[in-house]
């Protein structure tokens, strides 16, 4: 029996443990595999959207410096940024139906420091949120799961 990977399109036979395979052993495969697992989790568990919250507050914690670097670093991250977002604006128009859309609505979000850590300042900011399409490469940027990877933390 063989199955069609459902991110590369290869054909696959599925290991015999997993006769529901959808994916093959490729390591992008899995990788994207994993990606869609976690994206399901936080949209089911709110346990879990906390969690990788508050792990990926705790990175940031630990790495203050981590995205002023990156940008001092790559000038060009910018533009390209800019870039693929209108690209990525562009695209939502069109493919709003195949689009895995957040619960969150677009719109003007304020954030402020999860009261599970220290406040410093007690500083929030005012951010505008929009929904980003799942091709766009941005979305990997942002979210940093690979980067992050930090096990469940229970509060
Ligand atoms: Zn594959």
């Amino acid at each position: 029996m063989t199955q069609r990977c459902a991110c590369c399109g290869k054909p696959f036979a599925p290991r015999p443990q997993v006769p529901d395979q959808t994916y093959c052993s490729a390591p992008d495969c899995q990788r994207t595999r994993k990606r869609q697992w976690q994206r399901a989790k936080r949209h089911s568990d709110p346990d879990y959207r906390s969690n990788q919250r508050a792990a990926q507050q705790a990175w940031a914690q630990r790495h203050p410096d981590y995205w002023r670097d990156y940008r001092a670093a790559k000038p060009e991250y910018e533009q390209r940024n800019r870039e693929q977002q209108r690209a990525c604006d562009q695209a939502q128009n069109t493919d709003l139906a195949k689009m895995d859309v957040c619960e969150l609505p677009s719109g003007l979000y304020r954030i402020t420091r999860h009261p599970a850590f220290p406040r410093e300042n007690g500083a929030s900011w005012v951010v505008e949120i929009t929904p980003v399409a799942v091709t766009c490469p941005r979305k990997m940027d942002v979210s940093r799961e690979d980067l992050i990877d930090t096990p469940t933390i229970r509060p």
